[in-house]
């Protein structure tokens, strides 16, 4: 077995060694999934229901505990990692109304009865990225365990940690053994074994475009259900008659948090021309206040970057020497530290304003009109998220409706509660997670017709 060394990525330090598991690991951990299915799927729901709420309090029971994990091995600012661990908590509390409301349906039919009936799938395979260990482990396993399924978690490589623990944190709850199992491993192994596994019946998927198009040929093979959460390069769009202090206030947050590490990142800046000015003079005030700390301090706005590999990824589309309109502050000292950067994009055809990079780094861009402001934000391979900023309501509707993206916000910035739905138009994603519609991603319907003339 091999291990991989845990490193905190504020001091650049070692915090723990961890045993990646290897294919028989893998596949022993896949059996066990699939045996405790048997006894899982006929757990009564107010027993199922039950044992969630009773996860989400234990869970509750350790917000402080998982945040200060998720500090020590993500570099996660305390307030995110705390609101990180709440959300698990509210996701599982969430989807534990569900087990007695997974109603199926009676469909009037000649000569009989007919009736649909939502039946769990299986084992559900989940491959977490290392940006957001925990919310989006919980955007998984939360409905797949409601709608009746058992789960075989696979966290990255990089930040184990807090899901090794929401596994301990399971059982404490009275989650029977094999329900929810954590695997550590290499995407390559344990990843790919999902995959090629016939007993894992689903796959949900949060990570990079590229990785996420293998897992969905390899899907084919079997036919296997998919779920994917891929990248982003959202448009923070902003019009002339928006409220632009407020609209220059936000855009640091909705771009740099989690050091822009967020597959919702608004990296793109739209902005009509004839305020461009003005909001350059407000955005560039707002990322110098822009407070890059240590993580453990509660006045931090953004850590440092994942690993050193991902600082030279970022690093390498913003050169030294490279023209920048301007930046923000960073610690001195170890640690995988950027400072925020904005750049001005010469043309959309720029590497920096097309691809998505995943670190601090935005690009600016002024547009004319609404039908341009449209035109721009659409063009990109990715829709996942994005933010309207106008007072004109009627404007914001046609924006919102035109911005072929996922999640969008008008006027904020905010576009992630564990109650309304979360994915991606184009190459950003399959399917939806959160809100009432996710149970259907972990069931199947089954139609029965019942002859009532025999
Ligand atoms: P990644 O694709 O490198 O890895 C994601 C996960 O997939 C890891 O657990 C990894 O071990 C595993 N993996 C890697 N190769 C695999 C393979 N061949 N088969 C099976 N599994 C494999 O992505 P990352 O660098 O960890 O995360 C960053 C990416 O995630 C960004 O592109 C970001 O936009 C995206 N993301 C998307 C969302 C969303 O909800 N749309 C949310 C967060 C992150």
């Amino acid at each position: 077995m091999s291990t991989y060394t845990v490193i905190n990525p504020a001091t650049a330090t070692p915090v723990k060694e961890i045993e990646l598991a290897d294919l028989a690991t893998a596949d022993a951990t896949i059996q066990k999934a699939n045996k405790a299915f048997e006894s899982w799927r006929l757990v009564n729901p107010g027993d199922r229901a039950k044992l969630l709420r009773n996860f989400a309090r234990v869970v509750d029971e350790h917000i402080e505990e998982l945040a200060q994990l998720e500090v020590l091995n993500s570099g996660h600012t305390i307030g995110n990692a705390r609101w990180e661990a709440g959300n698990v908590r509210d996701c599982l509390n969430y989807y534990s109304a569900a087990p007695e409301r997974l109603f199926g349906r009676q469909i009037p039919v000649p000569n009989g009865i007919d009736i649909t009936f939502k039946e769990p799938l299986g084992v559900i395979g989940i491959i977490v990225p290392w940006n957001f260990p925990m919310p989006i482990a919980g955007w998984g396993f939360a409905p797949a365990l409601a709608a009746g399924n058992t789960v075989v978690l696979k966290p990255a490589e990089l930040t184990p940690l807090t899901a090794i623990r929401l596994g301990e944190l399971a059982l404490i709850a009275g989650i029977p053994e094999g329900v929810f199992n954590v695997i550590p491993g290499k995407g390559s192994v344990v990843g790919e074994r999902f995959v090629t596994n016939p007993l894992v019946r689903k796959i949900v998927f949060t990570g990079s475009t590229t990785v996420g198009k293998g897992i969905m040929r390899g899907c084919a093979d079997q036919v296997k259900r998919l779920t994917l959460e891929l990248g982003g390069k959202s448009a923070n769009v902003i019009f002339a008659d928006a409220d632009i202090e407020k609209a220059a206030a936000g855009a640091p947050g909705a771009v740099f948090d989690n050091a822009g590490q967020d597959c919702c990142a608004r990296s793109r800046i739209l902005v009509q021309r004839s305020v461009l000015d003005s909001f350059l003079e407000k955005f560039e005030v707002a990322v110098k206040k822009f407070r890059v700390e240590s993580p453990e301090l509660e006045t931090a706005e953004m850590g440092p970057l994942i690993s050193a590999g991902q600082l030279a990824r970022v690093r390498e589309y913003v050169p030294e020497g490279s023209e920048i309109a301007f930046e923000g502050t960073k610690p001195s000292g170890d640690g995988y530290w950027m400072a925020p950067t904005v750049l001005l994009a010469k043309s959309t055809s720029d590497r920096t304003y097309r691809e998505e990079i995943f670190g601090p780094v935005v690009s600016v861009l002024p547009f004319d009109d609404e039908a341009d402001a449209i035109r721009l934000a659409n063009d990109s391979e990715y829709g996942l998220s994005g933010s309207i900023w106008s007072r004109d309501i009627g404007r914001a509707v046609r924006v919102s409706r035109a911005v072929e993206a996922g999640n969008l916000s008008v006027n904020s910035n905010s576009s992630v509660r564990y109650w309304t739905p979360f994915g991606g138009y184009k190459q950003s994603g399959l399917g939806r997670e959160l809100g009432p519609d996710a149970l259907d991603a972990f069931t199947e319907t089954k139609n029965v017709f019942f002859d009532t003339n025999s």
